[in-house]
């Protein structure tokens, strides 16, 4: 089995987060927060080392301000919904996953708020910073109180200039919002240089905890509006949710076993480190481009953007197809529309979606050349027919 789906979730875990989780569950695996005895003592502190390495991992000066989640698409509905209020103009970019998309289209549906969105793609590289920054600027309008930036795309590994984007925003008094969920451990990020009063990342990703883990980073001093009330382990004689992070945003018992693990696995990317990461990532990207390039009946999308996923098509053979056959020969990828609307009609990939190869930390250049192989078997046998 060839796993290269890790844009989805990664897979396999290190063996140190599977180590914790086991650990959590068998020695320590109390309720955090809510009792003061020896067990909910433990995962309480367990937790807290989590907000630590991830408060520093992110550039936040505090671990009260990073917020479990159980994935991306909840820390984003959170920042979304309880950031704006009716009336509010936001701005989203054109590589935008559904986890923005659908929260941003609901709101709107319901006259809540208006939104426009802004181009990243296609401009080369280099010429991108400045481009983007005018097409966000064009798009500013009095009331315009958001922009949200999809980091790195799901589909391509098209990056967007977080820093340049945070300081314009910072400078026209935007709330800068960020879907980190292709780029948490992967890329560089840090909440304070770039202006980010929201960062939204997943746990099972790049950060190689499992599923069940998500992370919301707040700017220090931000207070929003809960998306779920409930038990907090604190004020319980109230009506109110705390008003102090994070507190006020987790109600409910949080999932232990699965942070714990987040903490290994965060732990795991800082000591190979971010650079490490992104430099093998790419090296298998451009060892891929190259033997897919030169395969005759192979499209690729936005080449030139090296990072750790790569998205292509076969000639007249429908993606989900094509991954069926994969599948069959040992080798998960994911085919489709990768939920990503925008994505996809921005990079023009056309009716059937696309394949997506997504690396991580485990892969290895056999595991692309193994790809290679089934990709040419597989356009050998569809022209015979
Ligand atoms: N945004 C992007 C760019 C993504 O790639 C994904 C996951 N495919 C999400 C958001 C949603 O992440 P999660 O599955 O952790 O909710």
């Amino acid at each position: 089995m060839i796993y290269l789906d890790n844009a989805a979730t990664t897979f396999p875990k290190p063996p140190s987060v599977r180590r914790e989780v086991d650990r959590c569950l068998r020695d320590y695996c109390g309720n955090p927060g809510r009792s003061a005895h020896a067990l909910s003592l433990a995962a309480a502190e367990a937790i807290f080392d989590c907000r630590r390495e991830a408060a520093e991992l992110f550039g936040l000066p505090s671990p009260e301000q990073i917020i479990f989640t159980y994935n991306t698409t909840h820390a984003l509905n959170m920042a979304i919904k309880g950031l704006l209020r009716r009336g509010d103009h936001v701005l989203i970019s054109d590589m935008e996953h559904n986890a923005v998309y659908r929260p941003i289209w609901l709101l709107h549906a319901f006259g809540e708020i208006t939104f426009d969105i802004y181009p990243t793609y296609p401009a080369s590289p280099e010429a991108d910073v400045e481009a983007i920054l005018d097409g966000i600027r064009q798009r500013i309008r009095p009331n315009t109180r958001m922009l949200i930036a999809s980091h790195v795309s799901n589909l391509c590994s098209a990056e967007l200039p977080l820093t340049e984007i945070g300081a314009l925003c910072r400078e026209r008094g935007l709330l800068f919002v960020v879907d980190a969920a292709q780029s948490a451990g992967i890329a560089d990020i840090d909440c304070g240089a770039m202006e980010i009063d929201a960062l939204c990342a997943p746990g099972h990703k790049g950060l190689y905890g499992p599923q069940g883990s998500g992370i919301l980073a707040l700017r220090a001093g931000t207070v929003m509006a809960t998306l779920l009330e409930g038990g907090s382990g604190v004020n319980s004689l109230d009506g109110a949710m705390p008003d102090f992070a994070p507190e006020r945003y987790e109600a409910g018992t949080l999932a232990t076993p699965a942070i714990a693990g987040l903490c290994a696995g965060i732990r795991f990317v800082r000591e190979r480190g971010v650079g490490q990461i992104r430099a093998a990532e790419q090296m298998l990207y451009r060892r891929l481009r190259e033997m897919l390039g030169n395969t005759k009946g192979v499209t690729l999308y936005a080449p030139e953007r090296e990072g750790s996923t790569l998205l292509f098509n076969l000639d007249g053979i429908a993606s989900t197809q094509a991954a069926a056959m994969l599948d069959k020969a040992g080798i998960c990828l994911r085919a489709g529309f990768h939920c990503a609307p925008l994505g996809h009609r921005t990079l023009n990939t056309g009716d059937d979606g696309a394949l997506r190869v997504g690396f991580s930390v485990f892969n290895r250049t056999t595991d692309l050349e193994a790809l290679v192989r089934s990709v040419k078997e597989i356009l050998r046998e569809s022209h015979k027919n």
